[in-house]
């Protein structure tokens, strides 16, 4: 399988008034094409950090991005991003919000209009929402608003789909749905996938490998070999599964007080 994306060597301060606070240190990561890799770790530990980088909002310090084998500096057309406040424009109908970003990929693309058309529509109706194609956000639960951020997403067509805790707000049924969607669609579409979260069950419900992070740092990867789909009922009590819990439980919470603690000095 080939590498998809290569970080190599990150590091990323942010500036402040007086001082230089070190959020990523020594970032090294490669992700193959066509897997799903969740960044799992606590509040603070750099994991929002870490997608604006890879998405090109913020500059490293140091270190380097590698697409397809390529640098990448900035963000591009390869990239697509939901981050956990949908974001979608309040004045734009649910189409109309998968059509901004998506004209101009899809007319990169040399598609007619009317192929333009076809293929919004079909990641509308791929989220489920044709019924509400002509709603404003204002009209659409915080569920059905997160399903039209993934569908614009899908219509950029990129080959990267970067996600920052996109379920976080989302109540636990809905959650399940929504974390189901994005599992099948990133399959369906061949996408590679960076997933953040706070949530060791989601990780494990999604990531073909779990990478734990400390603050500023990588601390273990796990791969998670069940099969899918994965649908978490299921799974509770099987032997394998509860290993795997296991292991991203300890992982996660060694050391966590200790790194609130710091983080907490920090800003004394
Ligand atoms: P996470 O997404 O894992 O919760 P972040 O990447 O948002 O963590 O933040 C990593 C660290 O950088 C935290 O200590 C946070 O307080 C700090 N930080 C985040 N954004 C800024 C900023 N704009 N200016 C200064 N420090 C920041
Ligand atoms: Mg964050």
């Amino acid at each position: 399988m080939s590498k998809k994306i290569e970080i190599r060597d990150i590091c990323f301060d942010y500036i402040g008034k007086n001082k230089a606070f070190g959020a990523l240190e020594n970032i090294n990561l490669e992700v193959d094409e066509g897997e799903f890799i969740c960044i799992l770790g606590s509040s603070g530990c750099g994991k929002s950090t870490l997608l604006s980088i890879l998405n090109g909002l913020n500059k490293p310090k140091s270190g380097e991005i590698l697409i397809d084998g390529k640098k990448v500096v900035g963000s591009g057309a390869d990239r697509a991003v939901v981050f956990q406040n949908y974001s979608l424009f309040p004045f734009l109908t649910v189409k109309e919000n998968v059509m901004f970003g998506a004209k101009k990929s899809l007319k990169r693309k040399n598609f007619t209009k009317e192929e333009r058309i076809k293929r919004v529509n079909g990641y509308i109706e791929a989220v489920g929402l044709l019924d509400a194609i002509d709603k404003y956000p204002f009209e659409l639960s915080g569920g059905m608003q997160q399903r039209v951020a993934i569908a614009r997403a899908l219509a950029l067509e990129a080959d990267i789909l970067l996600l920052d805790e996109p379920f976080s707000a989302i109540d636990p049924k809905l959650r399940l749905e929504l974390q189901e969607l994005v599992s099948q669609l990133s399959k369906i579409h061949k996408k590679t996938v960076v997933f953040v979260t706070h949530d060791i069950d989601e990780a494990i419900l999604l990531a073909d490998r779990v990478i734990v992070m400390e603050p500023k740092h990588i601390k273990q990867a796990i791969n998670i070999d069940l099969p899918y789909p994965r649908i978490r009922e299921e799974l509770v009590g099987q032997a394998h599964y509860e290993e795997i819990h296991r292991k991203l439980i300890s992982s996660f919470y060694e050391n966590i007080e200790q790194n609130i603690y710091e983080e907490v000095k920090l800003w004394e």
